[in-house]
C-alpha cells in the first residue's frame, strides 16, 4: 500500500484529505508542523508528500529543499499564496506539482494518482549500501550499522555521515556540512556541527580520542578516511 505525508496545519483539511485518500487505497500519515513533518518523512518513508507552504516550524519550501537533497520523493505543494505559484515552479524547488486552494479533495486524489503513475515510486532502486570497514551505510533505509549491529543516529548525524562517507578523502568544511546537514548554513553556526561530529564519533569510533572513520582536517573541517 502507497503511503501519502500530509504536512498541513489545518486540521480540518487533514480530515478531509485522509479519509478521501484511505478510501482510494492509500495510507496516510500525518504531520501538523514543519520540523514534525521532517522527522516523519525520514522515520516513516512515504511514497509522496502533501506538503502546505505556510507552516508552523520550517515552513513549507525549506522542507521541500531539505527532502530534494536527499531524495526524489514526489511533493504536491499545497497553496493559498497563488502569487508565489510562478516562483514555487521557477526555482528548482524540486515540487512536483502544485495545487492551490481551496480545492477539492477529488482533484487531490487524482493528482497524487497521476504524479504516482508518472514517477513510478512502487518500482524501487536496488538498496544503495555503502561498506566502510565494519561500518556499514544504507542510504536509501537511512540505517547505519556497525559491525551488524544497528545504530541509533538522529537525522542530523545520519545526513553529516552520509555526507563525508559518499566522498571518501574529500574535506568538507564545517559551513558546507551545516549546509548538507541542516539545508542551510548560517555563518557563525559552524561550531554545532563540532557537536554533532563528537556525538557521530561516540556511535560509531571504537575509540573516539583517535577516529579511523571521521578525521579532523585542523583549521578546515572534516573529511572521511580514504582507505
Ligand atoms: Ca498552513
Amino acid at each position: 500500500m502507497e503511503r501519502i505525508l500530509i504536512i498541513e496545519d489545518e486540521m480540518e483539511l487533514v480530515r478531509v484529505l485522509r479519509s478521501y485518500l484511505e478510501k482510494a487505497g492509500y495510507s496516510v500519515i500525518h504531520a501538523t508542523r514543519g520540523d514534525e513533518g521532517l522527522a516523519r518523512w525520514e522515520a516513516d518513508k512515504p511514497d509522496l508528500v502533501l506538503l502546505d507552504l505556510n507552516l508552523p516550524g520550517i515552513d513549507g519550501l525549506d522542507i521541500a529543499r531539505q527532502m530534494r537533497k536527499k531524495s526524489d520523493i514526489p511533493i504536491l505543494m499545497l497553496t493559498a499564496r497563488v502569487d508565489e505559484l510562478d516562483r514555487l515552479i521557477g526555482l528548482e524547488l524540486g515540487a512536483d506539482d502544485y495545487i492551490s486552494k481551496p480545492f477539492s479533495p477529488r482533484e487531490v486524489v487524482a493528482r497524487v494518482k497521476a504524479v504516482l503513475r508518472r514517477t513510478g515510486s512502487s518500482v524501487r532502486p536496488e538498496a544503495k549500501i555503502t561498506q566502510i570497514g565494519e561500518l556499514s551505510i544504507d542510504m536509501d533505509a537511512h540505517q547505519v550499522k556497525l559491525g551488524g549491529v544497528e545504530l541509533e543516529l538522529t537525522p542530523t548525524e545520519f545526513s553529516l555521515l552520509a555526507a563525508l562517507a559518499a566522498q571518501p578523502g574529500r574535506v568538507f568544511s564545517r559551513l558546507q556540512l551545516l549546509e548538507y546537514s541542516q539545508g542551510t548554513a548560517y555563518e557563525g553556526y559552524e561550531r554545532t556541527i563540532d557537536a554533532h561530529i563528537k556525538n557521530l564519533r561516540a556511535k560509531i569510533e571504537p575509540d573516539s580520542h583517535n577516529p579511523q572513520y571521521i578525521e579532523t582536517v585542523f583549521g578546515v573541517g572534516y573529511r572521511f578516511h580514504k582507505e
